[in-house]
């Protein structure tokens, strides 16, 4: 919406001016296409029906590198209707629909099919339809950051086949409602055919394995209880073997299966120590693990990793530090397996509280990149998190706003990590309250469980629990690519300041450090000035607040 208001803009001034150049001058968006409205907005033939079920059952053809299948999905009705957006992205075809005994008319648009029913279907009906479905699906070479199916091979020759779909959409490999604002509320069954030499692994826990002798196949059923992301939804298959482990915490055990290659057992056992104390700090900072029902994984791939919902996927090459780089920059980074702990934050920032349109992706990146820290806090101090987080901002590139634009599946700048988590760790500074700020981070998981949120959903939560408003501090750091400059002058005992390059209305206290004393200002566009006890020698804002300074 907002980039929408800048074209808006934009347009207005040329037509004030008649100057083309003051229209060059303004960055233009490209016009959303069609095709991404359909995919990210909530279109009138996707808002009268709320998917409650998803059986998806498929099988991967590996001589012919396609898929087969289909998806049952059950749903209730929130309005009357009677046609249907179903999306699936070519070259993969929906061959039939049946509802009850009929078939289904359908046509295709692009990467969406309009499902025609016999009659309306009145409001509050719950009802079912089976979608069918083949084809060669996109092959992705570069996963996780582009989607589609890997037909790898792992370092033994073995097959190794993995779907990921963050971004792109889980319609790249099986048909369903692709929106983040709605996810399946009595979970999903996926059950996958595999050569009988190969294992499926997938979402949530295996309840049985089919042995097709004659044709040479396996089925391995997943069952998912909790709702789920449709992007968290994955398949891997290759020659894995289980490990299994249990996690105990007050009033519960969590279990915890890890599927690795025969020959990953002896460094998983090693590296993958890491989960309990994941586990320990998460539960510590965001309340309980959000899919106790569903049990917790780890899942080798070949790709560095992703957060698919109690089946995270792992690639980190069982190191500390990611892929052998350390993201602050300042040694801190190699205390922890960062692919375990970030994509493990997810199961809080991302899965138990989902997104309702991509343009929002700060709920999932930018507090996953934030508890990062966090989980430095728990185990190593709060020195080293600090040292952690404001480390991460050399990679912050103010290049584009942190949100995307809605209705049209863009997101916004990849500083939502870095750029998130500071913002997140500014406010905490400025909140300056530890007990408040864990109640904070534990009553959104408390208070947002299993739910699809908007960003202001998340903004106004925690202004309300603060006692602090927030607004501005929110538009400025995930709605402008400008940080806050605080400009000040000392003069003897007096030091005179304000900020600059901040949203209309921005005065977000600080804590500066004059002669190693430490002293609250809040700073906003107009000046002030403060007097010290003495002559001011040294002026030093804390370094947990991301802004920058400049000495007039
Ligand atoms: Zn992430």
């Amino acid at each position: 919406m907002r980039t929408l208001k800048i074209i808006a803009l934009a347009v207005f001034l040329q037509m004030q001016f008649g100057a083309t150049y003051v229209f060059a001058q303004v960055p233009q968006a490209e016009a959303i296409t069609r095709q991404e409205t359909l995919r990210g907005s909530v279109t009138p033939e996707r808002e009268w029906w709320d998917v409650l079920h998803y059986h998806l059952q498929v099988e991967f053809l590996l001589e012919t590198r396609r898929l087969k299948g289909s998806n049952t999905i059950t749903f209730k009705t929130l309005k009357p209707g009677n046609k249907m957006q179903i999306d699936l992205q070519p070259p993969l075809a929906i061959t039939k629909i049946t509802h009850g005994d009929s078939q289904l008319k359908f046509e295709r648009e692009g990467n969406v099919y309009w499902v025609m029913f016999e009659k309306e279907i009145p409001k509050g009906a719950e009802d079912k339809i089976e979608i069918f479905y083949e084809g060669v699906p996109v092959v992705s070479r570069n996963p996780p950051w582009v989607g589609g199916v890997t037909w790898g091979r792992d370092d033994l020759g073995d097959p190794f086949i993995v779907t990921t779909c963050q971004g792109i959409g889980a319609s790249i490999w099986w048909p369903n409602k692709d929106h983040g604002s709605d996810e399946p509320d009595r979970g999903m069954q996926i059950s996958v055919t595999v050569p009988e030499n190969l294992v499926a692994v997938s979402n949530g826990r295996l309840k049985k394995t089919d042995h097709d002798a004659a044709g040479k196949k396996k089925t391995f059923h997943w069952e998912v209880l909790n709702p789920i992301n449709n992007y968290g939804v994955n398949v891997n298959i290759g020659n894995y073997v289980k490990l299994t482990d249990k996690y105990k915490r007050k009033g519960g055990v969590l279990d915890i299966e890890y599927w690795v290659l025969p020959h990953q057992k002896e460094a998983a056992l090693r590296q993958f120590k890491e989960v309990p104390r994941m586990l320990e700090a998460f539960e510590h900072w965001f309340g309980k693990y959000p899919f106790y029902e569903d049990g917790y994984k780890l899942v080798t791939v070949q790709y560095p990793g992703m957060e698919h919902q109690s089946s995270v996927t792992y690639g980190n090459w069982f190191r500390n530090g990611y892929l052998q780089r350390d993201p602050c920059g300042c040694g801190v980074g190699f205390k922890f397996d960062f692919i375990i702990v970030h994509e493990s934050a997810h199961e809080w920032f991302g899965n138990n509280i989902s997104m309702k349109d991509a343009a929002d992706m700060w709920i999932h990146e930018g507090f996953a990149n934030y508890a990062e820290n966090l989980f430095v806090e728990y185990h190593f101090g709060k020195k080293d998190a600090e040292d952690y987080v404001v480390g991460t901002r050399r990679g912050i590139r103010n290049d584009r706003p942190i949100i995307g634009t809605y209705g049209s599946n863009r997101e916004g700048s990849g500083d939502m990590y870095p750029k998130g988590g500071n913002m997140l760790h500014t406010i905490r500074h400025v909140i300056n309250d530890d007990a408040k700020w864990l109640s904070i981070m534990r009553g959104l998981n408390a208070d947002f469980w299993h739910q699809t949120v908007t960003t202001e959903q998340i903004e106004s939560y925690i202004s309300t629990k603060a006692g602090i408003d927030f607004s501005k501090v929110f538009d400025q750091y995930l709605r402008t690519t400008k940080i806050p400059l605080l400009k000040y002058k000392v003069n003897g005992k007096t030091v005179e300041f304000n900020y600059e390059r901040v949203v209309k209305g921005f005065a977000m206290p600080i804590r500066v450090t004059i002669n190693g004393k430490e002293i609250k200002l809040t700073p906003s566009e107009v000046k002030q000035t403060f007097e010290f006890s003495e002559d001011i020698k040294t002026f030093e804002v804390n370094r947990n607040f991301y802004i920058e300074t400049a000495k007039t």
